[in-house]
């Protein structure tokens, strides 16, 4: 079975549609979303454009804010405090990867938690480590959703994700222990990586090679979400042997899985966001 992300990506934004109409029924304004983008990486422009796109269409007030890769932390830092003062704003992000002269965890650590809409703040990610699930990392978030929407049994299962960083595979960790499953966080040091595999019902992969994960890691009817972006020839693909695995498990692909959901998560959170803020002023 083929895990099509654009469906899922589809449902939660006719669910974000209904919810900025109640805002502005309510409030009379838009959401308020600001995105920071450091340097000139290109993919991070054409994903961040992408999304501001997106989110305008759909009645946000979405703008990207550009620095250039000489700035220093400090001038991140300001801009992110100026936006947490102004209460017309609801919602703050910064795209990755920044540049390697900026501090990440002091920038992170700039944004008001209740402004955070890719729950990367260490305040939220503390939250959500507790169980608490209000502002949490998107792209794990989208991995779940894929998970709900195609009513994939999660409590009791055993998980295998590859990647263990603060963007997927640690806080998606979270998130499917806080669902019950048994959940193994692999990585470029794990020994006999198939061995683990072929013991899971769920494989989550985004290790950032194509082909990595190939069909005889992969059992029987199991579930395969594929993070993975990678450019081939010109070509995005994932991380899986999407074509042979495809034949012997549910898979997600790439384009069109976890990437189009992960975007319609941010815009659920900002709106989200925006209604907090506003029922708690
Ligand atoms: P990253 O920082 O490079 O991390 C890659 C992870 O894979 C690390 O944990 C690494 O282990 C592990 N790994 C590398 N080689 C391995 C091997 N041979 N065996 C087992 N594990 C191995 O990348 P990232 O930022 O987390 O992103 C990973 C992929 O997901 C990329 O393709 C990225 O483009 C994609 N991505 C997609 C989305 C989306 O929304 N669809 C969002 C974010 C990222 P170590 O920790 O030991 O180095």
């Amino acid at each position: 079975m083929i895990l099509d992300g654009k469906i899922v990506a589809k449902s939660i934004e006719e669910n974000v549609k209904k919810m900025v109409e109640e805002f502005y029924r309510r409030y009379n304004k838009k959401p308020v979303f600001r995105t920071i983008l450091v340097g000139n990486d290109p993919a991070s422009e054409i994903y961040s454009k992408s999304k501001i796109k997106n989110m305008n269409k759909l009645g946000i007030d979405a703008e990207i804010i550009y620095f250039d890769e000489n700035v220093q932390t400090l001038d991140i830092i300001k801009k992110i405090e100026e936006l947490n003062r102004n209460e017309e704003i609801h919602s703050i992000m910064v795209e990755m990867p920044l540049p390697k002269t900026i501090e990440k965890e002091k920038i992170l650590n700039a944004i008001d938690p209740r402004k955070d809409s890719d729950g990367q703040s260490p305040y939220n990610l503390g939250m959500m480590m507790a169980g608490y699930e209000k502002h949490v990392p998107s792209t794990p978030m989208a991995v779940i959703k894929i998970l709900e929407y195609y009513k994939i049994d999660i409590k009791g299962k055993d998980v295998c994700i590859i990647n263990r960083t603060q963007v997927v595979g640690k806080p998606l960790a979270m998130l499917l222990l806080n669902r019950d499953a048994t959940v193994r966080i692999c990585h470029s040091k794990t020994n006999n990586l198939k061995e683990k595999t072929l013991e899971s019902d769920i494989i989550v992969v985004a290790v950032g090679k194509p082909n990595f994960l190939k069909e005889e890691m992969v059992r029987e009817n199991s579930v395969i979400i594929d993070v993975g972006i990678n450019s081939v020839n010109n070509k995005i693909v994932g991380d899986a042997d999407f074509e042979n695995i495809s034949k012997k498990a549910s898979i997600t692909p790439v384009p069109g899985g976890v990437g189009s959901v992960t975007t319609m998560v941010v815009t659920s959170q900002v709106v989200e966001n925006a209604f907090s803020l506003m029922e708690n002023k």
